[in-house]
Order: structure tokens, then C-alpha cells, then sequence
């Protein structure tokens, strides 16, 4: 089986498992009890705080860990502009993010928010400019991903960050495609708030952080109440074994993703794909090694799903979004007809893809054509 949907979820990388094993043995205490085993639980976790605060230019304090990236965004939303010293009521995502982003404004929308989505440019990135038209004196959050999860674009977070500085202006950014893949610094992209998943670069899945810009000075409605862990803001028992698997993960995939990137996998997909004479669109550019979004007009996609359910997990669209009717927000908002966007798929590699998977891929498409 080649799988091909990394975007969705990666992999557990060897040396997370075996890490997981050793810490679901070794460190079970609970981080807040005072004996010996629950310090060094509490030492373990607040190693790999450091760890993430380092890599991203943060301080440990305002490191927070929480199941996931989805969690991460309901924490940046609800804990900041829930709390009653929040008086504004205008928020601005963009029309690409993730779907659990739309669900949390719509949630606002019912709270009071009003909320601003703004489109795409034609190459698929959310161009500083259009955030900046929509800003008004009632904005307070501005929210664009870093890098998109269907197509792999890249949005310009400092641009974006710099403007929303200069008004005042919290920003937060959803960073679970591209942590680990790209580099990030919060103080160099003006980011307030930011979100972290362990399960897209080889950790386990119910892990993840969001980083809170001077979070011990601000007032933060806690999403989860609890008995104060996590300084208040996301309550229960801290995973000790999950966020020691999450830190092997940040410790050891960019390294094999560089390895990756050499390889140049994408590249060689659009060639073979030429060679073999199969129509396709690229969706997006200057996008991230690890996805392409291929629109195959001349494909029958039917047969070529159905053909190779064996032999390739692929993705139509995002995870999210391909088991429904509903054709990709994304590509909707990229200007594809829902004809197009049916014949998209969005391809996500590991870093350990070979070229002779790609080869037998592009075979079976030139096998799929109508
Ligand atoms: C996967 C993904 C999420 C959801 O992350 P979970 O950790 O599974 O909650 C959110 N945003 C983006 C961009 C993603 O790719």
C-alpha cells in the first residue's frame, strides 16, 4: 500500500513508537503529584515545552498542550475573545482554512462576532492586501493558516503580521502543515497565537500545542475547566506519554523531511505525468514539497479510486471533506467548478515516498483515462 495522504495524518515514525512504549511504562504518574514519579513526569513535559518554545522563538510559559491542532484553534478563538475584557467583535479568517475554524465562527456568529472571510488570490495564498481591506476599528483577531492542507500554499504570516500589529490587532495563525516542514519564528511573523499538531509530522494523534503570546498576562476563558492545569487554560490530566512521543516527533522529522525535499517527488510527478501524456492542473503554487493538488479533467476518477483502493490511499479533496457530497471549500474558493473539484485530488507524501511510487501512480492514472 502507497499512502499518499500525509496531509490528512503521517505516519508514527519508528522512533516515536518506541518512545511511546517506554514513556507509557516509565512515565504513567500524574505531572501534578508531588512524589518522585510525578516530578519527573512534570520534568519530562516541561523538557519538551522548552523544546517547542526554542523552535519557534517562544518561552515555555507560553507553550500550552492540548489534543490537537483542532483544540489549538478553539483555544486561540473561544479563550481570547470570550473573556469580558474583550469588547470587539470582528473577526477575519480566510476562505482556505481548515474546517474546524469555520465551525468555531459560526459558533461566534451566534455569540455576536461578526466575521469577515477573505478569498484567495489565484495562486491559492492570502495576499496581505485583502486582509488589510477588510480590517475596521472592531477587529480583534485576524486568523490565516500558515500553510494550506490541500493545497500546500504558503500564505505570508509575517506580511499579515506585521499589519495586525501595527493596528492592534491579535493574530493567530494554524500551523499544522507546516510546523516541522518549514521554519517558524512568532517574534519574526508578528504571530500572537499560534497551533501545533503532533500527528502531521510522525507523532502520535491526540497531541498538539498552541503558543499564547505574554499568555500569563492576558485574560483567557479556559475551554476546558479543570483543576488548573496547563496554567488554567485546558484542564485534565497532562498526556506525559503522548507529548514525549509529540517531542521525538519535533526532534527527528525535519531532518528526513530535508532528505525528502532533496528528492524532489512533486517535480518528478509532473514529469512523469507529461511523459505519459495525462492531462493536469496543478492547484496552487510555490507550495510545500510534501503536497500537490492535481485536477486530472481527462481521468475517469471513478475507475481510478476504485482500481488502485489497494494499492493507494489517496485523498479527493482534504480528509474532512472527501467522504461527503460537498465538493472542497478550498477549491470552491480557488474559482473550480464542482465538475473540477471532483476530478482533484490532493496527494501528500512521506518522507520516505520512493520514485517507483510514483511511478506505478502515474501508470494507474494513464490506465483511468476516460
Ligand atoms: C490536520 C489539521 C488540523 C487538525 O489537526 P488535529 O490535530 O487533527 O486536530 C487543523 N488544521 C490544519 C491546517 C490541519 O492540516
Amino acid at each position: 500500500m502507497i499512502y499518499l495522504d500525509s496531509a490528512a495524518s503521517y505516519p508514527l515514525l519508528p522512533e516515536v513508537k518506541i518512545s511511546l512504549m517506554k514513556a507509557f511504562e516509565e512515565c504513567y504518574a500524574n505531572s501534578a503529584s508531588s512524589h518522585l514519579l510525578g516530578t519527573k513526569a512534570l520534568l519530562e513535559t516541561n523538557m519538551i515545552r522548552e523544546q517547542l518554545a526554542d523552535m519557534i522563538g517562544a518561552y515555555p510559559s507560553e507553550i500550552v498542550f492540548t489534543s490537537g491542532a483542532t483544540e489549538s484553534n478553539n483555544i486561540a478563538f473561544k479563550s481570547l475573545l470570550l473573556s469580558t475584557s474583550s469588547k470587539k467583535k470582528h473577526v477575519v479568517i480566510s476562505a482556505m482554512e481548515h474546517k474546524c475554524i469555520f465551525a468555531i465562527c459560526d459558533f461566534l456568529k451566534d455569540q455576536g462576532f461578526s466575521i469577515s472571510i477573505v478569498m484567495p488570490n489565484k495562486h491559492g495564498v492570502i495576499d496581505a492586501s485583502s486582509v488589510s481591506d477588510v480590517l475596521t476599528e472592531d477587529t480583534v483577531l485576524v486568523s490565516i493558516m500558515h500553510v494550506n492542507n490541500e493545497l500546500g500554499t504558503v500564505n505570508p504570516i509575517a506580511e499579515i503580521g506585521k499589519l495586525c500589529f501595527k493596528k492592534g490587532i491579535l493574530f493567530h495563525s494554524d500551523a499544522a502543515q507546516s510546523f516541522g516542514k518549514t521554519s517558524i519564528h512568532v517574534d519574526d511573523m508578528n504571530v500572537d497565537l499560534m497551533s501545533f499538531s503532533g500527528h502531521k509530522i510522525g507523532g502520535p494523534k491526540g497531541i498538539g500545542a498552541i503558543y499564547i503570546r505574554d499568555l500569563r498576562k492576558r485574560d483567557l476563558v479556559p475551554v476546558i475547566h479543570g483543576a488548573g492545569q496547563e496554567q488554567g487554560v485546558r484542564g485534565g490530566t497532562v498526556a506525559t506519554p503522548l507529548i514525549i512521543g509529540f517531542g521525538v516527533a519535533m526532534s527527528t522529522f525535519h531532518k528526513s523531511y530535508q532528505s525528502f525535499e532533496k528528492k524532489m517527488i512533486r517535480d518528478y510527478l509532473v514529469e512523469q505525468l507529461s511523459n505519459a501524456g495525462v492531462e493536469f492542473i496543478i492547484n496552487g503554487s510555490n507550495t510545500l514539497a510534501h503536497i500537490i493538488s492535481l485536477s486530472l479533467p481527462k481521468t475517469n476518477i471513478g475507475v481510478l479510486v476504485r482500481d488502485n483502493e489497494q494499492a493507494f490511499c489517496l485523498a479527493q479533496g482534504s480528509a474532512c471533506s472527501s467522504k461527503e457530497i460537498e465538493a472542497s471549500h478550498v477549491l470552491m474558493a480557488l474559482g473550480l467548478s464542482r465538475e473540477e473539484a471532483e476530478h482533484t485530488f490532493r496527494i501528500s507524501f512521506t518522507n520516505d515516498i520512493q520514485k517507483t511510487d510514483i511511478d506505478s501512480l502515474v501508470a494507474s492514472i494513464k490506465k483511468a483515462k476516460k
